[in-house]
């Protein structure tokens, strides 16, 4: 089960991997990586969307 409204994010820095919603990805650009702290871009995302 998956929807396009989820992204998995993967820190290119510590490799954590976390589902979030697209309001917790803005937080993740504008503040880091919650486990490193390391700066991400949108890059670091991918949609759970299938299509
Ligand atoms: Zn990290």
């Amino acid at each position: 089960m998956s929807t396009c409204e989820d992204y998995t994010f993967v820190c290119p820095e510590c490799s954590q991997s976390i589902t979030v919603n697209a309001s917790m990805r803005e937080a993740l650009v504008e503040n880091g990586c919650v486990i490193c702290g390391a700066s991400v871009n949108r890059n670091a995302f991918d949609t759970a969307c299938d299509g």
